[in-house]
């Protein structure tokens, strides 16, 4: 509505987000996304479709690394036109299979989703992928419809070979993980997991100055038009103390100056 009247847009392609886990099923029509906390944890790795490692895979609770893993994910190859992270794969073995459940089970949003508190159900239903050798893996992926047959089983070998050498003798990550965040996959079965974007709010909307007033394509005020919240963050790609902050703090800005300009009006 506001594009209608002119406005301007900013930042559109930003989010503050984080690599989730799709699964097929649907709750009120809508596909569910589900917190994987433990990327970036011990016996797991993230790789792109074709088996390869691309960035130190942050928590999901770190922040703002969090984002820029999300913003790694995300990188369109430009000279193959395609998103070869999209999806992702979160690699994982038996040792964390029984560890724990690789998506966060706590909350309301996940009511009646059959996770399994092992990740057994995810297995039965095929949302997770299993396979006794890292060869056999890859041809999981590579069958599964959203890898378009793009996994390269030697690219995950050599992938598993150097980060399991790295976990044991010490050496640095060339990614950059914290020596505390990894320990090798060395126990199959071993399990594939698809990543995707995802995550709670988009920065991009209305572009707008310091009072809060909707600006035009030439960064002039559209009169009586004001915008404060997701529709117009004033950041970038991080959450910086609360979206839920911004859209107060924005939203009396805004307001103020909109019951100003009323009162201004009425008075004339
Ligand atoms: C799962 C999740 C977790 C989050 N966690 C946090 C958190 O921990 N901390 C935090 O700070 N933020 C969090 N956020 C983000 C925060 O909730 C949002 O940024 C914030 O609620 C946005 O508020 P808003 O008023 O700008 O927009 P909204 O709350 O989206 O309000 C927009 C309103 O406009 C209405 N609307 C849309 N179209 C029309 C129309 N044509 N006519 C009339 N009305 C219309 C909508 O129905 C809606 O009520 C989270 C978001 C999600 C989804």
């Amino acid at each position: 509505m506001a594009m209608e009247i002119g406005a301007g847009l900013s930042k559109v392609s930003k989010a503050a987000s984080r690599m989730i886990a799709a699964i097929p099923a649907r709750e009120h029509g809508l596909k569910i996304g589900l917190r994987t906390p433990v990327v970036g944890r011990p016996n797991t790795i993230v790789v792109d479709n074709f088996g390869e490692r691309y960035a130190a895979e942050r928590t999901i609770t770190k922040d703002p690394s969090r984002y820029l893993f999300y913003k790694e994910g995300v990188r369109f190859d430009v000279e193959e036109l395609l998103y070869p992270r999209m999806p992702s794969w979160l690699v994982f073995d038996e040792t964390l299979r029984k560890r724990r459940s690789v998506v966060s089970l706590r909350g309301t949003d996940y009511q009646g989703i059959e996770w399994g508190e092992e990740n057994e159900h995810a297995i039965e239903n095929g949302w997770i992928l299993r396979a006794p050798t890292i060869e056999d893996l890859a041809r999981e992926i590579s069958d599964h419809p959203e890898n378009r047959e793009l996994m390269d089983a030697d690219a995950l070998l050599e992938t598993f070979s150097k980060y399991n050498r790295c976990c044991e003798v010490g050496k640095t990550d060339p990614f950059g993980s914290e020596p505390e965040n990894m320990a090798p996959l060395r126990s199959p079965p071993y399990y594939a997991l698809p990543l995707y974007p995802g995550g709670p709010n988009t920065k991009g909307g209305i572009l707008a100055n310091g009072d809060r007033e909707a600006l035009n394509t030439e960064r002039e005020p559209i009169p009586n038009l004001y915008t404060a919240g997701e529709i117009s963050s004033a950041f970038k790609f991080v959450y910086q103390g609360g979206n839920l902050v911004e859209c107060i703090a924005f939203g009396r800005i805004a307001g103020e100056n909109a019951a100003k300009r009323a009162l201004s009006v009425s008075r004339r």
